[in-house]
């Protein structure tokens, strides 16, 4: 009789794997979250300057931590994607801002690419709140003007960021007020760009940040002129902070110590570098570079540390040089011919490093008031927003554990600590396991077929 037990758990287990959960559908207080990104906001800008009074508000009037932990590498594609769905970089796949795959079509992955099938595979929040029923709309963010899954946000836009700041936060407010939408993404270039050329303690780059801070001072303005301020859950946050740094003078000429017998291509280039070593030749591509000064060379599974979850994706290049902070690393010695300006503040180095890590602070009915309280992850966002609009969240690397410390009211059931360090396969199972309240019934009911079965054999 054993083996029919078996065979009838297996076969409880697959129709209960092949059946849909229920379409989550929002119950109780509506309430509608807007998340903001202002980009390469540093977690410590607001000291750098005197004049940031809508800033000043937030922070007395909602919540903040030290600085959130974002993901490595700390560049403005692979941060961003991190924030909508919650996955680390190796997870979701957008591991750089350049990017080669032999399995896509065209095989390069620039800023411009929109390519559905490099983002497949992955749920984001737009995604999350529209399949339960909730209106979203995004007014630029990474990966919003390609279908995933199959899915637009209800409102987005192809990137254009001479797209007025003023003209972004007055859009994205008419959404949530006149077309009475539950979700809102707004994304703003600065400080990064003028950080980049002004380095971050930069004149223009101060300049800058207080403009942010009006820019946000709108917002807060807009909403409460919509009645919407006291009803909507504010996050502002960004992609990871600044360095100071020199291109010119803080350079790493990659030609003076290999050559095209050993690299193949060179993907991706800056703080950070990908790459692609000749048929054979990595071993010696590494050997080739292992003692060069101020970067360290990485080899996937060999000595990439865990922490930094980089490493579980056919994306991520055999040879990867990460530069110590302030230096850039280049192909061909002169980073003003790759069309860039000398830079003088960068990103994309260490995330445990006080210069990459981001500004965090929210408002609203669900946060605390006047609060800080311990740092959590960028992963952790997208577990938060799906908790705030009262929807399911798909499989992530986040906690709601960690993200309650900013609550008001702890969510009702606790939910575990959930750090996979490997990508989770997006199956019945795994999906399923990560919701505990779905996780619980198929335990019951294997239990229940177990008794079940147990009686049938008494009898
Ligand atoms: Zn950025």
């Amino acid at each position: 009789m054993e083996p029919l037990r078996s065979t009838s758990w297996i076969m409880m287990s697959l129709m209960l794997c092949t059946m849909q959960p229920a379409q989550a559908a929002p119950v109780g207080n509506k309430t509608k979250v807007i998340l903001v990104s202002m980009d390469g906001f540093r977690h410590d800008y607001l000291t750098f300057v005197n004049n940031t009074p809508n800033f000043d508000r937030m922070l007395q009037e909602g919540v903040t931590m030290p600085w959130i932990r974002n993901t490595f590498t700390t560049l403005t594609f692979p941060c961003h994607f991190t924030m909508v769905t919650g996955l680390y970089e190796e997870s979701h796949g957008i591991i750089a801002n350049n990017m080669y795959d032999e399995d896509m079509s065209p095989r390069y992955f620039g800023m411009g690419t929109t390519v559905d099938e490099w983002w497949t595979g992955h749920e984001t929040i737009w995604t999350s709140a529209q399949k339960a029923g909730l209106k979203a709309g995004v007014y630029f963010w990474v990966g919003s003007a390609s279908k995933i899954e199959g899915v637009r946000p209800e409102k987005w836009f192809r990137y254009n960021g001479s797209i007025p700041f003023e003209e972004r936060v007055d859009t994205l407010v008419k959404w949530m007020s006149e077309d009475d939408f539950d979700l809102g993404l707004i994304y703003f270039n600065e400080p990064d760009h003028t950080a980049h050329t002004n380095g971050p303690r930069g004149k223009k780059t101060l300049h800058e940040i207080e403009r942010m801070d009006g820019i946000l001072g709108r917002l807060l303005d807009k909403l409460t002129e919509t009645n919407l301020l006291d009803k909507v859950n504010l996050i502002v946050t960004s992609d990871h902070g600044m360095a100071e740094t020199d291109s010119d003078t803080k350079l790493i000429d990659l030609r003076d110590y290999v050559n095209s017998t050993l690299v193949k291509n060179v993907v991706q280039q800056g703080a950070l570098a990908h790459l692609i070593p000749q048929p054979g030749k990595t071993q010696d591509l590494v050997d080739a570079l292992k003692d060069v000064e101020h970067m360290r060379v990485l080899v996937k599974e060999d000595n990439t540390p865990e922490r930094l979850h980089y490493k579980d994706h056919s994306r991520i290049q055999p040879v990867v040089l990460l530069a110590d902070e302030g230096w850039t690393i280049s192909e061909n010695g002169t980073w003003r011919r790759l069309n860039m300006v000398r830079f003088l503040g960068d990103h994309g180095y260490d995330n445990i490093l006080n210069s990459m890590r981001p500004i965090f602070v929210a408002r609203g009915p669900a946060f605390k008031q006047n609060a800080v309280v311990e740092s959590i992850d960028t992963v952790d966002i997208y577990p938060l927003m799906c908790h705030l609009l009262n929807i399911e969240p798909a499989p992530n690397n986040g906690s709601l554990q960690r993200a309650a410390t900013l609550l008001r009211v702890p969510p009702r059931t606790p939910q575990p600590i959930n750090s996979p360090t490997t990508p989770q396969p997006i199956n019945c199972l795994s999906d399923w396991s990560t919701r505990p309240e779905v996780c619980s019934y198929l335990l019951g009911a294997l239990f229940l077929l177990n008794r079940l079965i147990k009686y049938s054999i008494v009898l």
